[in-house]
């Protein structure tokens, strides 16, 4: 009895490490966006990068990312002189094939970059970088500051490949449009778990609900407010009516935030819509000249009004875990981790094991029952 009781035990504490930790990691995301913290976060972590906040604070009217290095020698590859990474202060806004390009002087410049950093994933958009000039060519990238975060998935040819989706993010707006009047949102579930181990925070949209019955969009409610009582931040949105948009653009402010979701549901005309002056092509605008959908192949940064600095993604087809950590599920899932507590193992995975109190509650539970399938589903295809 009593070790059973202290299995029990046990199995409370370690699944309530998996929110602990989430808590603790965004409260550290809000420190750093303190003014300040950051620095002072990375220096106890034995880095010393400047985060995109500081420098916003600091340099208020100045261009932001400016400097270009006078050339340190010939272009032979010698690295004596170069700059550290934490000197890094140019803004990565693409990398397209063997080039970066990089805002300086407030203006976007092509940089090629070092042969060993042509390596997929190496730079990635929201990069910090450094740049030497070269003799009559364009600049290149010399060094690469430490990221403080990235959102990355497996390449769906080859699962064993990361991609780096983009990195230094303070959000990450997942965007959804319904399907046959219901919203699946199975990416949403893998893109929190991908973020789990960094902290970012997460935003789910949930665009084109002028498209929703009445019925339908009473279902959508009634999850906004579970997701709203587990911590999970969601809105509904419509690009054309314009429900929610101002919402959204607050949510925005003043932060690096990365769009990210399947083709199709609207993150560039909801992206056009959020700044005019920044216009994306959207299936529609294709549609009309008779080119078939538009397919956005490269993640892009842009400012908008407001201070927000958004990454538009490619659309995803499939958003591939790496190797699971069972923690970072939990993050995604708080729901099953308050009830797994009276799981007979303290390690149940809750894929059928004997005495599995998820299993035996989502019986009579549809909302438990539909987080453990989406839940299971995660950990068959990827666990
Ligand atoms: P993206 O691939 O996610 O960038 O999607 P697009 O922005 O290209 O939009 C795809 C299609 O959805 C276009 O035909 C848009 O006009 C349409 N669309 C975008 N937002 C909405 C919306 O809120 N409601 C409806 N009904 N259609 C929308
Ligand atoms: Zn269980």
């Amino acid at each position: 009895m009593d070790r059973d009781r202290l299995g029990k035990d046990g199995q409370v504490e370690r699944y309530l490490k998996g929110a602990e930790r989430e808590r603790t990691r965004r409260q550290n995301e809000k420190n750093r966006n303190l003014r300040g913290g950051e620095r002072e976060d990375r220096e106890h972590r034995g880095h010393r990068t400047r985060g995109h906040e500081q420098w916003d604070e600091e340099d208020d009217d100045a261009p932001t990312f400016q400097r270009i290095r006078k050339p340190t020698s010939a272009p032979t590859g010698r690295r004596a002189g170069l700059p550290e990474a934490d000197e890094a202060d140019c803004l990565v806004v693409g990398v397209e094939s063997g080039k970066v390009l990089v805002e300086l002087h407030g203006e976007v410049v092509e940089a090629r970059m070092l042969p060993e950093f042509v390596v997929r994933g190496a730079v990635t958009v929201g990069d910090l970088v450094a740049l030497e000039e070269t003799r009559g060519g364009s600049p290149r990238v010399i060094a690469i500051a430490p990221r403080r975060n990235a959102l990355t998935r497996t390449d769906p040819a080859n699962p064993h490949e990361e991609r780096v989706i983009a990195a230094n993010l303070d959000l990450a707006v997942i965007v959804l449009a319904p399907h046959e009047g219901g919203v699946r949102e199975g990416m949403a579930d893998r893109i929190r778990v991908a973020l789990a181990p960094h902290g970012v925070e997460d935003l789910l949209v949930v665009n084109k609900v002028d498209l929703l019955a009445d019925g339908e969009r009473t279902a959508l409610e009634a999850r906004i407010a579970a997701h709203a009582e587990n911590g999970r931040e969601a809105i509904a949105v419509s690009a054309h009516s314009g429900e929610g948009v101002d919402q959204l653009r607050s949510a925005l402010a003043d932060r690096t935030v990365v769009f990210v979701g399947p083709s199709g549901v609207g993150k560039s005309t909801l992206l056009n819509l959020l700044d005019p002056s920044v216009q994306r092509p959207t299936g529609e605008v294709r549609e009309k000249d008779g080119k078939g959908r538009h397919t956005t192949t490269s993640s892009r940064l842009v400012r908008l009004a407001g201070g927000t600095r958004l990454i538009d993604t490619p659309g995803v087809r499939q958003f591939g875990l790496g190797p699971l950590d069972l923690d970072d599920l939990r993050v995604a899932f708080p729901e099953l981790v308050v009830r797994a507590t009276d799981c007979r193992y303290s390690d149940c995975r809750h894929l059928g094991e004997e005495g599995c109190a998820l299993e035996a509650a989502a019986k009579s539970d549809v909302h438990l029952a539909e987080r453990l399938g989406a839940w299971r589903r995660i950990l068959e295809s990827d666990g």
